[in-house]
């Protein structure tokens, strides 16, 4: 059964406890720093049942085995860490990312090269024997850029490196990099998951494979030493989140595609960065000045950071001084939220006419 059922059907079955008279259907915030001794528990910081629910149910959902994380930038330093060759990584990706890779790479742990991943022939050529590690984010945050994820995975492959794909903006339900082969995903939770801008947590999910399982285990002793745990409430909260991922995502990827076609049209807008699928999508305006008076001007759209909430939301990336200086000044990244379309345009075009 759990083989055959669709992937909206497992967002809300998967990770729920056993079918027994007056058990409830829902896994309990379990609070607990430790457990009666002689189990395999233990210790709260190795593990905890509202995790471990959400572990379930987020790796049936990308089809392998999961490991949460206190964070998304947590899960990318527990994978980063067990690296000591070259990294080649999407430029343009997520700037918490780009900053551990130049962090580690100032200490002399390893070497990183930023690529364009929409160049595959370009990424393949710089998969040298140095190379250990390909980290892919596609799209790319905030660059939207896409990766042809089954041609670079097999290239990867085929030099004997091993494939990381960052997840968060696709979504499980919109991309399975696991399905297509790749070695690692990793997930800010924070964003689509949780989905309610009310937590922070990350997670990576591994194929469930021999190898696979084997490097569950490595990661799961790193997290047991390092404690990059997520909270109780969080893990709640994402697996709660989850639940109603598939109307969310299916909402908010047809509101991303009705305004990435009417932002087109708009005189203010030099471009519109959609990836044809999901929530996220960047317009370029003329001038920083612009952009800011946008992200200043609406009264649905929220100026703020992160993505993948209910709300729509958006900012000028290169507000960030972390921000990657290839970014246009002008550009405003936008995690559209499942509110009525109309009532969007209409606040986020009002903006744009008065500039
Ligand atoms: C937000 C984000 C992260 C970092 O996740 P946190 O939960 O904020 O630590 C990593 N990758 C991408 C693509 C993100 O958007």
């Amino acid at each position: 059964m759990a083989d055959q059922i669709k992937p909206a059907t497992v967002a809300v079955h998967a990770g729920r406890p056993p079918r027994e008279i007056d058990q409830a259907l829902n896994v309990p915030i379990t609070m607990a720093s430790t457990y009666v001794a002689g189990g395999d528990k233990e210790y709260g910081r190795y593990a905890n049942d509202t995790w471990s629910a959400f572990e379930e149910a987020l790796g049936a959902l990308e089809g392998g085995k999961a490991l949460t994380f206190a964070s998304g930038l947590s899960a990318v330093a527990t994978i980063l860490d067990l690296v000591n060759d070259s990294v080649v990584v999407a430029g343009q990706s997520y700037q918490g990312t780009i900053g551990q890779l130049a962090d580690l790479e100032a200490r002399g742990r390893l070497t990183a090269r930023l690529v364009d991943i929409t160049d595959t022939a370009g990424v393949v050529a710089a998969l040298d024997d140095d190379v250990a590690l390909l980290w892919i984010e596609s799209p790319t945050n905030p660059g939207m850029a896409l990766a042809d994820l089954p041609a670079l995975i097999a290239a990867a492959h085929d030099a004997g490196v091993q494939v990381v794909v960052d997840n968060t903006f696709a979504t499980p339900l919109l991309q399975q990099p696991l399905a297509l082969g790749a070695d690692i995903v990793v997930h800010s939770a924070t964003k689509y998951l949780a989905g309610h801008s009310d937590a922070v947590m990350g997670a990576i999910v591994v194929p469930d494979t021999d190898e696979g399982r084997a490097l569950w285990d490595v990661l799961k002793g790193r997290r047991d030493l390092i404690g990059a745990i997520p909270g109780t409430m969080e893990a709640w909260l994402a697996l709660r989140g989850l639940r109603t991922l598939s109307l969310r995502v299916e909402r908010a990827a047809a509101n991303a595609a009705d305004l990435a076609a009417r932002l087109a049209e708009h005189p203010a807008v030099e471009e519109v960065r959609y990836p044809g699928f999901g929530g996220m999508l960047a317009i370029v305006l003329r001038t920083a000045e612009a952009a800011e008076a946008v992200t200043h001007a609406t009264d649905l759209w929220v100026h703020a950071t992160s993505l993948g909430g209910v709300e729509s939301t958006f900012e000028r990336r290169r507000r960030w001084k972390t921000e990657d200086q290839n970014v246009p000044e002008g550009l405003i990244r936008l995690s559209v939220g499942i509110e009525d379309v109309d009532d969007l345009w209409a606040d986020l075009a009002g903006a744009l006419d008065r500039l």
